[in-house]
């Protein structure tokens, strides 16, 4: 988040200068919510994404941010779909269903579970869950472990998205990734004695050097899984 790029501000500095996130509803009064958490324990030299190098504090203060920015942004949201509403439909009662949720980042595996409970409960507030909510979680390899994933799953997360990347360890080396194989099989093998079997990954391909018989064996352990 923007408000997260000076810390020398005090947090109510930061607060007074938020502003609204862009959201936009579509006609069944629905929406998909995607949250970017940037912190991440190693910046990755080929990486193009927004992120920092994670702290506690500065996630104590994204979490404060973000909070306002929540509620600043279903404000305008409601206020957007009564506008519209107004002529079709008299009941501005109704909350918005949130059909699905995805944490990206950076590297939402190393999120505290209390901060990340405690906006999920304001988004149960703010919204209704479909009952089918798709809710999503990036996590790396060596940030997710038996613990977090279980925490995970008791806020409502029901689908990973594993950042694999590569089972060729002089890629993940190249691509100055923290984590080995083995850790990838282990998210794998945990989310799915937790009952987690949504699951995607990412591959990365077009490495220097890297050669076709090494994507074809990405791609070989990867369908294995
Ligand atoms: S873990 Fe992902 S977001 Fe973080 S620095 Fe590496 S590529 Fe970028």
């Amino acid at each position: 988040m923007r408000l997260m790029s000076d810390l020398s501000k005090s947090t109510e500095q930061l607060i007074s200068t938020a502003q609204p996130s862009r959201a936009s509803l579509s006609e069944d009064n629905s929406l998909s919510l995607y949250l970017h958490f940037p912190f991440c324990s190693k910046i990755c030299g080929y990486c193009d994404f927004h992120k920092e190098l994670f702290n506690r504090r500065k996630e104590a203060l994204y979490f404060q941010a973000l909070t306002i920015d929540t509620a600043l942004a279903v404000e305008e949201l409601y206020k957007q779909r009564n506008r519209i509403k107004k002529n079709t439909s008299p009941n501005t009662a109704q909350k918005i269903t949130l059909q699905s949720i995805y944490i990206g980042g950076g590297t939402p595996s190393l999120i505290s579970q209390e901060l990340f409970g405690r906006w999920v409960e304001q988004l149960g507030e703010l919204f209704d869950f479909a009952e089918d909510l798709e809710f999503t979680v990036e996590v790396n390899p060596e940030s997710a472990n038996q613990e977090n994933l279980a925490l995970f799953q008791k806020t409502g997360v029901n689908r990973l998205s594993v950042g694999v990347q590569s089972f060729n360890s002089k890629s993940l080396m190249t691509l100055d990734r923290r984590h080995k194989i083995e850790d990838t099989l282990r998210v794998f093998y945990v989310a799915r004695a937790l009952g987690i079997d949504n699951i995607s990954a990412d591959l990365i391909f077009g490495l220097p050097n890297q050669t076709l018989h090494q994507l074809e064996r990405d791609l070989y352990e990867l369908l294995e899984l």
